[in-house]
């Protein structure tokens, strides 16, 4: 019946756990996703901040849970026709699903690190991002990355930049540098490692542990200034320039390597999905929700919610809070629709 029918978009954090969520409650739960695997940009993660426990630990309850739950990957949302009290959907598989609500989940995407070009990513070889770097981890497996003795993390990549049209802190890459600072120290031990960074934003519970671990355990240094530009030299070592904004000193280092911590861009397939619909990006080019006061789950739309990170930069706690806070709002919603 569709009235018990519901479509989740994204098989990332958010739409797992809502999936899962709706589920118990008696729906019937259709889980789309576009890629062959569930997970997300989870799936490609190695450890976690702040305890650093492996990503697999987080997911694989997750897709268990999901079990009952009809998912189809390798989908993709190709029509969404409003009804008088339910949505039609129509899949890029063939199959049409008359659904009572839609959970858009459909997370974000990593600022593209070759948009800033005066970083030289795709220039430089020896210039990589914060996921290259977790395959790294992953794999033990990269041809860049061969004995570096002194390495750099770039903080704020694509993010609290005008240039790059985001003005908005992705909340989450200051941690993940740290975390990658630490890493990166327990497989190269003889590294030095420094962070560039504009302002620290550990702000979570247990962050401040990680950044006093990273300082004390593991020697990184952290320099608060922006770098304005990467070259590389004969020995196809990197030349990064920056600025000590606290002594106000320019700065010159040769690197062996450099990450780029990429920030959280929303969704382009996420954004041309809603757009089925008519619902549009803010300026910040994150999903417009009804009343962020009330938390960022209710769209404009009737029916249609949102949770995870299409609404913004999220931890990965606050995602998975978010789908089981979008399960019930969409549980609520319908039984109100029923009682009207
Ligand atoms: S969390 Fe840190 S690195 Fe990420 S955008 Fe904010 S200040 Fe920059």
């Amino acid at each position: 019946m569709a009235i018990k029918n519901i479509v989740v978009i994204g098989g990332g954090p958010a739409g797992l756990e809502a999936s899962a969520q709706l589920h118990y409650m008696g729906y019937n739960v259709f889980l789309i996703e576009k890629n062959d695997k569930l997970g997300g940009h989870l799936g490609k993660w190695d450890r976690l901040f702040p305890q650093g426990i492996q990503s697999e630990e987080l997911l694989n309850p997750l897709i268990k849970n999901t079990a009952g739950v009809k998912t189809f990957v390798n989908t993709e949302v190709v029509n969404i026709n409003k009804l008088e009290k339910q949505y039609n959907i129509i899949l890029s598989n063939g199959i049409t699903i008359l659904a009572r609500a839609v959970l858009f989940a459909t997370g974000f995407d990593l600022f593209p690190a070759s948009k800033k070009e005066e970083y030289g990513y795709g220039i430089y070889d020896k210039v990589i991002t914060n996921a290259d770097l977790e395959i790294f981890f992953r794999t033990k497996s990269d041809s860049r990355i061969v004995n570096p003795l002194k390495i750099g993390f770039v903080h704020c990549v694509g993010s609290r930049d005008e240039k790059t049209g985001n003005r908005q802190c992705s909340k989450v890459c200051c941690a993940t540098a740290v975390k990658q600072a630490c890493e990166i120290k327990e497989v190269f031990p003889n590294a030095e490692v420094i962070c560039f960074y504009m302002d620290l934003r550990m702000f979570g519970r247990k962050y401040e542990d990680l950044y006093l671990t990273a300082q004390k355990k593991y020697g990184v240094r952290f320099i608060r200034g922006r770098v304005s530009e990467v070259g590389e030299n004969i020995n196809h070592q990197l030349i990064v320039k920056a600025e000590d904004t606290l002594s106000s000193k320019p700065l010159k280092v040769t690197l062996d390597l450099l990450v780029l911590m990429c920030g959280m861009n929303n969704s382009s397939e996420g954004i041309k999905t809603a757009s089925l619909i008519g619902l549009k990006a803010d300026e910040d080019g994150f999903f417009e929700t009804l009343n962020p006061m009330q938390g960022s789950i209710f769209s404009h739309k009737k029916g249609v919610f949102y949770a995870g990170a299409a609404t913004g930069p999220k931890t990965l706690p606050e995602t998975i809070n978010e789908g089981r806070a979008a399960a019930i709002c969409i549980n609520n919603y319908i039984k109100e629709e029923i009682n009207e």
